[in-house]
Protein backbone atom coordinates (compact mmCIF):
# COMPACT_ATOMS: atom_id res chain seq x y z
CA UNK A 1 0.00 0.00 0.00
CA UNK A 2 1.52 3.57 -0.86
CA UNK A 3 0.68 6.06 0.72
CA UNK A 4 -0.23 9.65 -0.39
CA UNK A 5 1.97 12.75 -0.54
CA UNK A 6 1.88 15.28 1.92
CA UNK A 7 4.20 18.40 2.16
CA UNK A 8 4.03 18.27 6.05
CA UNK A 9 5.30 14.16 5.62
CA UNK A 10 8.53 13.54 7.50
CA UNK A 11 11.00 11.05 7.57
CA UNK A 12 12.42 8.95 10.07
CA UNK A 13 15.79 9.89 8.28
CA UNK A 14 16.68 13.51 9.53
CA UNK A 15 16.68 15.61 6.88
CA UNK A 16 17.13 19.51 7.47
CA UNK A 17 15.17 22.44 6.47
CA UNK A 18 17.43 23.55 3.92
CA UNK A 19 18.14 20.02 2.14
CA UNK A 20 17.32 19.80 -1.72
CA UNK A 21 16.50 16.37 -0.82
CA UNK A 22 13.00 15.82 1.89
CA UNK A 23 10.96 12.69 1.68
CA UNK A 24 8.71 14.78 -1.31
CA UNK A 25 11.43 14.72 -3.42
CA UNK A 26 13.30 11.13 -3.91
CA UNK A 27 15.66 11.91 -7.26
CA UNK A 28 17.43 8.66 -8.33
CA UNK A 29 21.36 8.53 -9.09
CA UNK A 30 23.65 6.01 -9.48
CA UNK A 31 26.72 5.82 -6.62
CA UNK A 32 29.59 3.70 -5.93
CA UNK A 33 30.47 3.01 -1.99
CA UNK A 34 34.35 2.89 -3.32
CA UNK A 35 36.47 3.02 -6.42
CA UNK A 36 36.25 -0.85 -6.14
CA UNK A 37 32.55 -1.73 -5.58
CA UNK A 38 29.94 -2.47 -7.82
CA UNK A 39 27.30 0.67 -9.11
CA UNK A 40 23.81 0.39 -7.55
CA UNK A 41 20.84 2.65 -8.05
CA UNK A 42 20.44 4.96 -5.10
CA UNK A 43 17.72 7.66 -3.93
CA UNK A 44 18.66 10.73 -1.95
CA UNK A 45 17.32 11.61 1.26
CA UNK A 46 18.49 14.46 3.24
CA UNK A 47 22.68 14.20 3.38
CA UNK A 48 21.53 10.16 2.97
CA UNK A 49 21.46 8.00 -0.22
CA UNK A 50 19.23 4.88 0.43
CA UNK A 51 21.04 1.89 -1.31
CA UNK A 52 18.08 0.79 -3.90
CA UNK A 53 19.93 -2.87 -4.42
CA UNK A 54 20.41 -3.52 -0.66
CA UNK A 55 16.43 -2.79 -0.23
CA UNK A 56 15.98 -5.08 -3.18
CA UNK A 57 17.93 -8.17 -1.26
CA UNK A 58 15.90 -7.36 1.86
CA UNK A 59 13.03 -8.37 0.23
CA UNK A 60 11.72 -4.34 0.69
CA UNK A 61 11.12 -4.66 -3.10
CA UNK A 62 8.92 -7.46 -3.74
CA UNK A 63 5.72 -6.44 -5.36
CA UNK A 64 6.88 -4.67 -7.97
CA UNK A 65 8.21 -5.44 -11.17
CA UNK A 66 11.83 -5.01 -10.84
CA UNK A 67 14.86 -7.29 -10.74
CA UNK A 68 18.40 -7.70 -8.88
CA UNK A 69 20.22 -6.02 -12.20
CA UNK A 70 17.65 -3.17 -12.56
CA UNK A 71 19.59 -1.83 -9.46
CA UNK A 72 23.04 -3.72 -9.26
CA UNK A 73 23.96 -1.24 -12.64
CA UNK A 74 26.09 1.15 -13.73
CA UNK A 75 22.42 3.24 -15.02
CA UNK A 76 19.47 3.90 -14.19
CA UNK A 77 18.04 3.36 -17.90
CA UNK A 78 17.27 -0.76 -17.07
CA UNK A 79 15.23 0.37 -13.98
CA UNK A 80 13.16 3.06 -16.43
CA UNK A 81 12.78 0.70 -19.29
CA UNK A 82 9.78 -0.58 -16.86
CA UNK A 83 8.10 2.82 -17.66
CA UNK A 84 6.88 5.59 -16.10
CA UNK A 85 3.66 3.46 -13.92
CA UNK A 86 6.55 1.20 -12.49
CA UNK A 87 8.72 3.82 -11.59
CA UNK A 88 6.33 6.29 -9.60
CA UNK A 89 5.44 3.14 -8.00
CA UNK A 90 8.75 2.38 -6.81
CA UNK A 91 9.41 5.95 -5.61
CA UNK A 92 5.91 5.85 -3.60
CA UNK A 93 7.13 2.76 -2.38
CA UNK A 94 10.05 3.96 -1.50
CA UNK A 95 8.07 7.13 0.44
CA UNK A 96 6.30 4.68 2.32
CA UNK A 97 9.52 3.22 3.28
CA UNK A 98 10.51 6.00 4.41
CA UNK A 99 7.93 7.82 6.32
CA UNK A 100 8.36 8.20 10.09
CA UNK A 101 5.02 6.22 10.47
CA UNK A 102 6.70 3.05 8.94
CA UNK A 103 8.82 0.83 10.67
CA UNK A 104 9.52 -1.50 8.35
CA UNK A 105 12.99 -0.84 7.56
CA UNK A 106 13.34 1.65 10.47
CA UNK A 107 13.28 -0.80 13.06
CA UNK A 108 15.67 -3.00 11.32
CA UNK A 109 19.14 -1.17 12.13
CA UNK A 110 20.93 -4.01 10.24
CA UNK A 111 19.38 -3.65 7.21
CA UNK A 112 18.80 0.14 7.54
CA UNK A 113 22.50 0.01 8.50
CA UNK A 114 23.08 -1.67 4.97
CA UNK A 115 20.68 0.68 3.17
CA UNK A 116 21.72 3.88 3.94
CA UNK A 117 25.19 5.91 3.51
CA UNK A 118 26.41 9.59 3.86
CA UNK A 119 26.61 11.19 0.80
CA UNK A 120 29.92 12.56 1.58
CA UNK A 121 31.35 9.10 1.45
CA UNK A 122 29.92 7.48 -1.71
CA UNK A 123 30.94 8.28 -5.68
CA UNK A 124 28.13 9.66 -7.78
CA UNK A 125 28.13 8.27 -11.42
CA UNK A 126 26.68 9.16 -14.98
CA UNK A 127 22.92 7.83 -14.09
CA UNK A 128 21.93 7.97 -17.51
CA UNK A 129 23.39 6.20 -21.09
CA UNK A 130 22.72 8.74 -22.79
CA UNK A 131 21.54 7.21 -26.39
CA UNK A 132 21.07 10.44 -28.36
CA UNK A 133 21.05 14.03 -26.57
CA UNK A 134 19.13 17.21 -28.24
CA UNK A 135 19.46 20.25 -27.53
CA UNK A 136 17.04 23.26 -27.75
CA UNK A 137 16.98 27.01 -27.84
CA UNK A 138 13.61 27.76 -26.49
CA UNK A 139 14.45 30.80 -23.63
CA UNK A 140 12.92 33.94 -25.70
CA UNK A 141 15.58 36.04 -23.56
CA UNK A 142 18.54 34.25 -24.38
CA UNK A 143 17.97 34.09 -28.68
CA UNK A 144 17.17 37.72 -28.36
CA UNK A 145 20.16 38.64 -26.58
CA UNK A 146 22.57 36.35 -28.95
CA UNK A 147 20.09 37.97 -31.97
CA UNK A 148 20.94 41.48 -30.79
CA UNK A 149 24.77 40.78 -30.24
CA UNK A 150 25.31 38.88 -33.37
CA UNK A 151 22.63 40.02 -35.79
CA UNK A 152 20.41 42.97 -35.74
CA UNK A 153 18.60 44.00 -32.75
CA UNK A 154 15.74 45.21 -34.50
CA UNK A 155 14.98 41.64 -35.98
CA UNK A 156 16.94 39.73 -33.05
CA UNK A 157 14.76 36.19 -33.51
CA UNK A 158 14.96 34.71 -36.66
CA UNK A 159 11.78 34.22 -38.59
CA UNK A 160 11.28 30.71 -37.35
CA UNK A 161 11.53 31.37 -33.74
CA UNK A 162 8.24 32.15 -32.74
CA UNK A 163 6.75 28.90 -34.60
CA UNK A 164 9.27 26.38 -34.04
CA UNK A 165 10.78 24.60 -31.03
CA UNK A 166 14.37 25.27 -32.82
CA UNK A 167 16.82 22.52 -31.68
CA UNK A 168 19.68 20.63 -33.15
CA UNK A 169 21.35 17.40 -32.37
CA UNK A 170 24.45 17.45 -29.89
CA UNK A 171 26.62 14.62 -29.07
CA UNK A 172 25.84 12.31 -26.28
CA UNK A 173 29.53 10.73 -25.70
CA UNK A 174 30.89 14.00 -23.89
CA UNK A 175 28.18 14.41 -21.42
CA UNK A 176 29.90 13.84 -17.86
CA UNK A 177 29.26 14.15 -14.36
CA UNK A 178 29.46 16.84 -11.78
CA UNK A 179 33.21 17.15 -10.75
CA UNK A 180 34.60 15.83 -13.56
CA UNK A 181 37.19 18.37 -15.33
CA UNK A 182 36.47 20.12 -18.14
CA UNK A 183 39.42 20.07 -20.69
CA UNK A 184 39.99 23.24 -22.43
CA UNK A 185 39.09 22.62 -26.19
CA UNK A 186 41.01 23.63 -29.19
CA UNK A 187 40.16 24.52 -32.57
CA UNK A 188 39.54 27.05 -35.70
CA UNK A 189 38.95 30.52 -34.86
CA UNK A 190 38.57 33.55 -36.94
CA UNK A 191 39.08 37.03 -34.71
CA UNK A 192 39.69 38.82 -37.07
CA UNK A 193 37.54 39.33 -40.37
CA UNK A 194 40.25 40.34 -42.70
CA UNK A 195 42.69 38.08 -41.76
CA UNK A 196 42.89 34.33 -41.99
CA UNK A 197 41.60 31.79 -39.22
CA UNK A 198 43.49 31.02 -36.95
CA UNK A 199 44.35 27.36 -34.51
CA UNK A 200 44.47 26.88 -30.76
CA UNK A 201 42.91 26.48 -27.75
CA UNK A 202 39.45 28.46 -27.23
CA UNK A 203 39.62 31.85 -25.99
CA UNK A 204 35.95 32.78 -25.65
CA UNK A 205 34.85 29.62 -23.50
CA UNK A 206 31.73 29.88 -21.71
CA UNK A 207 28.87 28.00 -19.54
CA UNK A 208 25.02 27.65 -20.37
CA UNK A 209 22.92 27.53 -18.05
CA UNK A 210 20.18 25.17 -18.88
CA UNK A 211 17.45 21.75 -17.44
CA UNK A 212 17.87 18.79 -19.06
CA UNK A 213 14.93 15.87 -19.22
CA UNK A 214 15.48 12.94 -20.26
CA UNK A 215 12.87 10.00 -21.31
CA UNK A 216 11.35 6.83 -21.07
CA UNK A 217 10.72 4.47 -24.06
CA UNK A 218 9.08 6.34 -26.95
CA UNK A 219 6.76 5.12 -29.87
CA UNK A 220 7.93 3.34 -32.42
CA UNK A 221 9.50 5.14 -35.65
CA UNK A 222 7.19 7.65 -37.68
CA UNK A 223 4.74 7.48 -34.91
CA UNK A 224 4.59 11.17 -32.64
CA UNK A 225 4.04 11.67 -29.00
CA UNK A 226 1.40 14.42 -28.25
CA UNK A 227 2.11 17.53 -26.08
CA UNK A 228 -1.14 15.90 -23.93
CA UNK A 229 1.01 12.70 -24.13
CA UNK A 230 4.16 13.86 -23.30
CA UNK A 231 4.36 14.14 -19.50
CA UNK A 232 4.25 9.93 -19.91
CA UNK A 233 7.39 9.94 -21.81
CA UNK A 234 9.51 11.95 -19.75
CA UNK A 235 11.33 10.58 -16.45
CA UNK A 236 12.89 13.46 -14.46
CA UNK A 237 15.55 16.44 -14.78
CA UNK A 238 18.52 17.74 -14.16
CA UNK A 239 21.21 20.59 -14.38
CA UNK A 240 22.84 21.37 -17.30
CA UNK A 241 25.91 22.55 -18.10
CA UNK A 242 26.35 23.13 -21.80
CA UNK A 243 29.91 24.01 -22.41
CA UNK A 244 30.63 26.59 -25.24
CA UNK A 245 33.44 27.65 -27.04
CA UNK A 246 32.16 31.17 -28.66
CA UNK A 247 35.15 32.03 -31.09
CA UNK A 248 35.03 27.95 -32.53
CA UNK A 249 31.37 28.64 -32.88
CA UNK A 250 31.09 31.75 -35.19
CA UNK A 251 33.48 30.46 -36.91
CA UNK A 252 32.08 27.17 -37.95
CA UNK A 253 28.40 27.46 -37.28
CA UNK A 254 27.21 28.26 -41.11
CA UNK A 255 25.72 26.68 -42.82
CA UNK A 256 24.87 23.42 -40.53
CA UNK A 257 25.26 24.76 -36.93
CA UNK A 258 26.71 24.11 -33.67
CA UNK A 259 29.60 21.33 -34.15
CA UNK A 260 33.04 21.26 -32.27
CA UNK A 261 32.10 24.37 -30.52
CA UNK A 262 29.48 22.58 -27.97
CA UNK A 263 30.06 18.81 -28.46
CA UNK A 264 33.38 18.50 -26.11
CA UNK A 265 31.83 18.61 -23.09
CA UNK A 266 28.56 18.81 -21.24
CA UNK A 267 27.94 18.56 -17.19
CA UNK A 268 25.32 17.51 -15.41
CA UNK A 269 24.00 16.93 -12.23
CA UNK A 270 23.72 13.39 -10.42
CA UNK A 271 20.05 13.20 -9.09
CA UNK A 272 17.15 13.06 -11.37
CA UNK A 273 14.70 14.71 -10.05
CA UNK A 274 11.32 12.95 -11.16
CA UNK A 275 8.75 14.86 -12.93
CA UNK A 276 5.82 13.41 -10.53
CA UNK A 277 8.31 15.48 -7.50
CA UNK A 278 8.06 18.82 -9.44
CA UNK A 279 4.10 18.83 -10.25
CA UNK A 280 3.22 21.22 -7.44
CA UNK A 281 5.03 23.38 -9.26
CA UNK A 282 4.03 24.17 -12.21
CA UNK A 283 3.16 27.31 -13.56
CA UNK A 284 1.65 29.14 -16.46
CA UNK A 285 3.73 29.28 -19.50
CA UNK A 286 3.84 32.79 -21.38
CA UNK A 287 1.73 33.54 -24.20
CA UNK A 288 2.54 31.98 -27.13
CA UNK A 289 1.67 35.23 -30.27
CA UNK A 290 1.79 34.19 -33.33
CA UNK A 291 -0.72 31.21 -32.28
CA UNK A 292 1.27 27.67 -32.82
CA UNK A 293 0.22 25.35 -34.98
CA UNK A 294 -2.25 22.72 -33.25
CA UNK A 295 0.61 19.95 -32.57
CA UNK A 296 2.46 22.75 -30.48
CA UNK A 297 -0.86 23.61 -28.88
CA UNK A 298 -1.12 22.48 -24.99
CA UNK A 299 -3.91 22.20 -21.95
CA UNK A 300 -3.12 23.00 -18.00
CA UNK A 301 0.65 24.62 -16.71
CA UNK A 302 3.48 22.70 -18.26
CA UNK A 303 6.45 25.33 -17.12
CA UNK A 304 8.24 24.92 -13.93
CA UNK A 305 9.33 27.26 -11.18
CA UNK A 306 12.66 26.05 -10.49
CA UNK A 307 14.96 29.00 -9.04
CA UNK A 308 18.77 28.43 -10.59
CA UNK A 309 21.88 30.07 -9.72
CA UNK A 310 24.98 30.32 -11.22
CA UNK A 311 28.35 30.97 -9.48
CA UNK A 312 32.13 31.12 -10.82
CA UNK A 313 34.96 30.38 -8.31
CA UNK A 314 38.50 31.09 -9.42
CA UNK A 315 41.27 28.93 -8.39
CA UNK A 316 41.90 29.11 -5.11
CA UNK A 317 39.51 31.77 -5.00
CA UNK A 318 36.09 32.48 -3.45
CA UNK A 319 32.88 32.05 -4.97
CA UNK A 320 30.94 34.68 -6.77
CA UNK A 321 27.12 34.80 -8.05
CA UNK A 322 27.22 35.47 -11.15
CA UNK A 323 23.57 34.84 -12.48
CA UNK A 324 19.87 33.94 -10.94
CA UNK A 325 17.51 32.86 -13.15
CA UNK A 326 14.64 30.64 -13.49
CA UNK A 327 13.44 27.71 -15.44
CA UNK A 328 9.64 29.17 -16.08
CA UNK A 329 11.40 31.98 -18.28
CA UNK A 330 10.91 29.17 -21.03
CA UNK A 331 8.70 29.97 -24.37
CA UNK A 332 8.93 26.36 -25.18
CA UNK A 333 7.97 23.95 -22.56
CA UNK A 334 8.91 20.07 -22.55
CA UNK A 335 6.04 18.72 -23.73
CA UNK A 336 6.02 21.48 -26.77
CA UNK A 337 9.48 20.30 -27.43
CA UNK A 338 8.78 16.68 -27.52
CA UNK A 339 5.86 16.75 -29.43
CA UNK A 340 8.24 18.82 -32.13
CA UNK A 341 10.59 16.25 -31.94
CA UNK A 342 8.58 14.09 -32.46
CA UNK A 343 6.47 15.26 -35.05
CA UNK A 344 8.05 14.04 -38.35
CA UNK A 345 8.25 10.31 -37.05
CA UNK A 346 11.28 10.47 -35.09
CA UNK A 347 11.61 8.15 -32.03
CA UNK A 348 12.92 8.82 -28.63
CA UNK A 349 14.37 5.77 -26.85
CA UNK A 350 15.24 5.33 -23.51
CA UNK A 351 17.66 7.53 -22.22
CA UNK A 352 17.82 10.16 -24.62
CA UNK A 353 18.54 13.55 -23.30
CA UNK A 354 17.03 17.17 -24.04
CA UNK A 355 18.42 19.68 -22.82
CA UNK A 356 16.47 23.37 -22.95
CA UNK A 357 18.95 25.52 -24.48
CA UNK A 358 20.30 28.54 -22.10
CA UNK A 359 17.90 29.99 -19.71
CA UNK A 360 18.15 33.35 -19.34
CA UNK A 361 15.41 35.63 -17.68
CA UNK A 362 14.37 39.19 -18.96
CA UNK A 363 16.90 41.00 -16.14
CA UNK A 364 20.80 41.49 -16.85
CA UNK A 365 21.39 39.24 -13.59
CA UNK A 366 19.84 36.73 -14.94
CA UNK A 367 21.49 35.85 -18.49
CA UNK A 368 22.25 32.44 -18.26
CA UNK A 369 25.72 32.76 -20.43
CA UNK A 370 29.18 34.78 -20.39
CA UNK A 371 28.21 35.97 -23.31
CA UNK A 372 25.54 37.44 -22.58
CA UNK A 373 26.53 38.58 -18.90
CA UNK A 374 29.90 40.24 -20.30
CA UNK A 375 27.52 41.44 -23.18
CA UNK A 376 30.08 39.71 -25.46
CA UNK A 377 32.93 40.87 -23.78
CA UNK A 378 32.09 44.64 -23.47
CA UNK A 379 31.08 44.35 -19.62
CA UNK A 380 33.51 42.27 -18.02
CA UNK A 381 32.86 41.10 -14.59
CA UNK A 382 34.09 42.13 -11.31
CA UNK A 383 34.94 39.12 -9.05
CA UNK A 384 35.22 39.55 -5.21
CA UNK A 385 39.32 38.88 -5.96
CA UNK A 386 39.41 42.15 -7.48
CA UNK A 387 40.21 40.43 -11.18
CA UNK A 388 37.39 40.51 -13.48
CA UNK A 389 35.67 38.31 -16.88
CA UNK A 390 34.89 38.34 -19.92
CA UNK A 391 34.84 34.50 -20.42
CA UNK A 392 36.31 31.53 -18.41
CA UNK A 393 39.72 31.14 -17.21
CA UNK A 394 41.37 27.85 -16.58
CA UNK A 395 41.01 26.90 -13.12
CA UNK A 396 37.73 28.52 -12.74
CA UNK A 397 34.97 26.16 -11.70
CA UNK A 398 31.20 27.06 -12.43
CA UNK A 399 29.03 25.54 -10.57
CA UNK A 400 24.99 25.46 -11.19
CA UNK A 401 22.05 24.71 -8.43
CA UNK A 402 18.72 24.37 -9.10
CA UNK A 403 16.04 23.91 -6.88
CA UNK A 404 11.78 24.44 -5.85
CA UNK A 405 10.66 26.22 -3.24
CA UNK A 406 6.89 27.26 -1.79
CA UNK A 407 6.18 28.03 1.84
CA UNK A 408 6.02 24.02 2.84
CA UNK A 409 8.65 22.99 1.18
CA UNK A 410 11.66 22.57 -1.23
CA UNK A 411 12.43 20.06 -4.18
CA UNK A 412 16.15 20.82 -5.04
CA UNK A 413 18.51 19.23 -7.84
CA UNK A 414 22.05 19.43 -6.00
CA UNK A 415 24.54 20.68 -8.19
CA UNK A 416 26.41 20.62 -11.30
CA UNK A 417 29.79 21.91 -10.87
CA UNK A 418 33.37 21.65 -12.86
CA UNK A 419 36.56 23.25 -13.19
CA UNK A 420 38.13 23.91 -16.23
CA UNK A 421 41.61 22.59 -16.86
CA UNK A 422 43.90 24.03 -19.68
CA UNK A 423 44.29 22.88 -22.97
CA UNK A 424 46.28 19.64 -24.03
MN1 LIG B 1 23.08 24.80 -25.37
Amino acid sequence: MSRKISNSDKSWVQVSNDSDFPIQNLPFGVFKKGVNDLPHVGVAIGDKVLDLHALYSFGYLNDLPFGKSDFQNAYLNDMMSHGKKACSELRLRIYDLLHEANTELSSSSEHANHALYNQSDVIMMLPIKVGDYTDFYSSRDHATNVGTMFRDPDNALLPNWLHIPVGYHGRASSIVISGEPVIRPKGQQKPNKDEPPVFGPCKLLDFELEMAFVTFEGKPLGESITTKEADDYIFGMCLFNDWSARDIQTWEYVPLGPFLAKNFASSISPWIVTLDALEQFRLEGPKQEPKVFPYLEYEGNKHIDIKLEVSLTPDGGSENTICKSNYKHMYWNMNQQLAHHTINGCNIKCGDMMASGTISGPTPESYGSMLELSWRGTKPLQLNDGTERKFIQDGDTITMKGYCQNDEIRIGFGEVSSKILPAN
